[in-house]
């Protein structure tokens, strides 16, 4: 009976990754650089929104809801609301953005987010950089 011997060998030659250099990185220890112009999370400056609601309006996958929460608004924020994403529905498509009169909502580089708590996927955008702090 002929053995095969290149069948027997060529498992062997895995052993080889082992000198070689990771292809995975440690995250969360070690991030990649994430692209300019990526589209993660919003971010909204409350100086300048207007409470207009033209973002909920064009949002395709209601994924945006006005609310009314208990902070500062600016003068020119008449009708009071600011504008909370639903990241459950968020396709990322940024339509609201751009629609955004006084371009006060943007998206952010930022674009990972883990929670167990499915209430903290409803966020609020302030201009600040950290999705999970500002829940309403
Ligand atoms: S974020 Fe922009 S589009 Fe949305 S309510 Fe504020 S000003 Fe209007
Ligand atoms: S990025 Fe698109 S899907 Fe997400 S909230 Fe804006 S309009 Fe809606």
């Amino acid at each position: 009976m002929a053995i095969d011997v290149k069948g027997v060998l060529s498992p062997l030659s895995a052993i080889g990754t082992l000198f070689e250099h990771p292809k995975t990185i440690t995250y969360p220890a070690v991030k990649k650089d994430i692209p300019l112009g990526y589209r993660g999370f919003h971010i909204n400056n409350l100086e300048t929104c207007i409470g207009c609601a033209s973002c909920e309006e064009v949002c395709m996958n209601d994924a945006i809801d006005m609310v009314h929460p208990d902070i500062e608004y600016n003068i020119k924020n008449t009708s009071g609301c600011v504008p909370r994403i639903d990241y459950g529905r968020c396709c990322w498509c940024s339509l609201c953005t751009d629609v955004c009169p006084p371009d006060s909502l943007k998206l952010d580089n930022i674009c990972t987010h883990a929670d167990s708590n499915p209430d903290n996927f409803l966020y609020m955008p302030k201009n600040h950089k950290s999705i999970g702090e500002e829940v309403s």
